[in-house]
């Protein structure tokens, strides 16, 4: 046995929210894999690197640290000892981050961080490629959808509590580009494989999609 969950699915499926809610019925550790790209990220824009020099961005991720609180109620993410996680859920990452995590090579450092976590302990890992690339072993590979209505109505939402400023439409706008970067990468694109399970959120409350992972994963064992 792995115990490994691991939960995919596009922009504001819910994966966030699932994957803390599992974790924490199974008192398992939760990683957000997302939070690590969106850290790489902020590192690259701080440094004032270019998006055409892979190079140095490849070189600033190898050296970055970060740490994570793994724990359910994971709030935290320190990049090179100092706690950045307000800076992360910014329009400036969303824009940027898709095309840093297009990198083969920025995956696969970020891929290794992310198998080094899974391996101290029970885990709930939720991105884009866990259950395809970082945990194919896993019991339970889950794929989370939700109308693109729903989703951008739910990021809206998160960004009006933040005090975004961007309107609904730009909000929509937005994830789609993500969405299309996300699935048309060359290297690990987020795509509805057939060893999925696949869980449409789009007229589910949150209970009720942890539920229904909690019971599909203790009825397989
Ligand atoms: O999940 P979240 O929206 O925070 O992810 C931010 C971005 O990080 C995604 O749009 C995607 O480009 C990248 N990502 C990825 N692989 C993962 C998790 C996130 O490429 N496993």
């Amino acid at each position: 046995m792995k115990f490994q969950i691991a939960i995919d699915g596009p922009v504001a499926s819910g994966k966030t929210a699932v994957g803390r809610g599992v974790s924490k019925a199974l008192k398992w550790n939760f990683l957000d894999t997302g939070i690590m790209y969106r850290a790489a990220t902020r590192s690259i824009l701080d440094s004032g690197i270019s998006f055409e020099e892979n190079s140095s961005i490849i070189e600033t991720v190898k050296k970055t640290t970060l740490d994570i609180d793994n724990s359910p109620g994971f709030e935290k993410i320190l990049i090179n000892g100092k706690d950045k996680t307000s800076t992360l859920k910014t329009p400036e990452i969303d824009r940027a981050v898709s095309i840093i995590s297009k990198i083969p090579e920025v995956r696969k450092e970020l891929v290794r961080q992310q198998r080094g976590i899974a391996s101290q302990g029970p885990i709930v890992m939720v991105g884009r490629d866990i259950g395809s690339v970082v945990l194919p072993e896993a019991e339970l590979r889950i794929y989370l959808e939700a109308n693109v209505e729903i989703r951008a109505q739910r990021r809206y939402q998160e960004q009006i509590a933040s005090k975004g400023k961007l309107s609904l439409n730009d909000v929509k706008v937005d994830l789609e580009k993500r969405d299309l970067i996300d699935t048309q990468r060359q290297d690990s694109p987020l795509s509805k494989y057939d060893f999925y399970t696949i869980i449409d959120t789009t007229t589910m409350n949150l209970e009720d999609v942890v539920d229904e992972i909690t019971s599909i994963y203790r009825s397989q064992i």
